[in-house]
């Protein structure tokens, strides 16, 4: 006789940090979750990985419609950070961006620090040099400095909702990949190489592997670089981003007591069905970002280097996110395209992939973020 497959409320597909927060959530609230990732989190090859990003209030927003929002990730960011205390999470360490003189980012950042309440300081190009004597700055550069910004320690706390899960009944399926979903009346049967589960609801969060789906969600993938110096070669006090339009954006975070992690673009592709998203260094990419690094910061040709690695962040077209329940099959519900702001929205985003599953709305019906806009 064959054997029925094992039935769960929800399975999620990815354990990313956004489809973690989902597996938390609904587990939180009582459901039977089964969760799965192809590696074992954490791993290097998605987009969660390293131990800092930075979760501003203020920087890299795309539109008004982000503002409540920011306030509330950054509230269950601060509940986060309490059910989490061995880990301590948010590190607040504060964080600058460079941009040029006359930006008009400049005064939408000081407005959103007034209506979110967070301070906010405008620094001219006199006042960043004599703060940041090691770095090459422009004239005409002006930078905001947002002192209440964090950054997150990733694998630790990748780790800690791993442990979380494992102590909270979570089936967890790591080195498992899903190769298919197989939509049935009251639910999905998620097919991997080892077996079959049946599920109420898939929330699918497969980070760059979102293509491989086949959800007609177009998606375009930055190539970064990330190299590590060590911190006594350069001692920022703060994070710092740089994005003065001629050369690629930097980033510098001060990340632990030991190295600052440099992170730079080096291009942008078009969606591809293309499965392996970070695969090795190459030295162009490699030459391209000490280039860039170096206009910046002369001290990169002196630095020892600690290591670098390649990663992949994935943006949708319009920038706004992919959350929503999948037009042909209201059992799958997508997260994707969650681009340089992922890390700060993921909680709120978790919930939201939640609330859509079970509820079938999401009481702030994001409907920007819809999945048949391009359709
Ligand atoms: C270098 C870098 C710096 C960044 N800096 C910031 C920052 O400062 N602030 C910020 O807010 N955001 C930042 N981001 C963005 C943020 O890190 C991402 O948006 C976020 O990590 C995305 O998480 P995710 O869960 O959607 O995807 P991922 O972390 O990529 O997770 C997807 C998971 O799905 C798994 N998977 C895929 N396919 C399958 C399958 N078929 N079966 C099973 N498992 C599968 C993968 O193995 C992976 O573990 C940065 C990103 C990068 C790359």
């Amino acid at each position: 006789m064959k054997e029925s497959p094992a039935h769960y409320d929800l399975a999620v597909v990815g354990s990313g940090i956004v489809g973690l927060f989902a597996m938390y959530w609904a587990r939180s609230q009582g459901a039977k979750v089964i969760i799965f990732d192809r590696y074992h989190p954490p791993h290097r090859l998605g987009s969660s990985h390293g131990l800092s990003r930075a979760i501003e209030r203020t920087f890299n927003e795309v539109d008004e419609r982000y503002k409540p929002w920011v306030r509330q990730t950054w509230e269950l960011w601060e509940t986060i950070n309490l059910a989490f205390p061995a880990v301590g999470p948010l590190q607040r360490t504060g964080a600058l961006i460079m941009i040029p003189e006359g930006d008009p980012r400049a005064s939408t950042f000081q407005s959103w620090a007034q209506e979110l309440r967070t301070p906010v300081t405008l620094l001219g190009t006199g006042g960043l040099r004599s703060h940041f004597p090691y770095f090459s700055i422009p004239r005409h550069t002006v930078g905001l400095w947002e002192k209440d910004a964090a950054l997150i320690r990733v694998e630790p706390l990748i780790e800690a909702m791993v442990a979380w899960g494992e102590s909270h009944g979570v089936a967890q399926h790591y080195g498992e990949e899903v190769q298919e979903l197989a939509p049935e009346e009251s639910g999905v049967i998620v097919m991997t190489p080892q077996g079959r589960y049946q599920a109420s609801r898939v929330i699918v969060t497969p980070g760059p592997w979102l293509p491989q789906f086949n959800l007609s969600l177009p998606i375009r993938k930055k190539r970064q670089l990330m190299i590590w110096v060590p911190r006594h070669s350069l001692n920022i006090p703060t994070a710092v981003s740089v994005d003065l339009g001629e050369h690629p954006r930097l980033a510098f975070y001060p990340e632990s007591e030991v190295t600052v992690k440099i992170v730079a673009d080096v291009s942008l592709e078009d969606s591809s069905a293309e499965v392996a998203p970070a695969s090795g260094v190459n030295v162009e990419d490699i030459v391209k970002v000490n280039d860039a690094v170096r206009q910046f910061w002369r001290g990169i040709d002196q630095a020892p280097l600690v290591r670098h690695e390649p990663c992949t962040a994935t943006y949708t077209p319009d920038l706004h996110f992919y959350v929503g329940i999948w037009p042909k099959d209201p059992h799958i519900i997508v997260g994707g395209g969650f681009s340089g702001r992922g890390f700060k929205y993921a909680p709120l985003a978790g919930r939201w992939l939640v609330d859509l599953a079970f509820r079938g709305e999401s009481a702030d019906s994001p409907s920007l973020f819809r999945l048949d806009r391009y359709s």
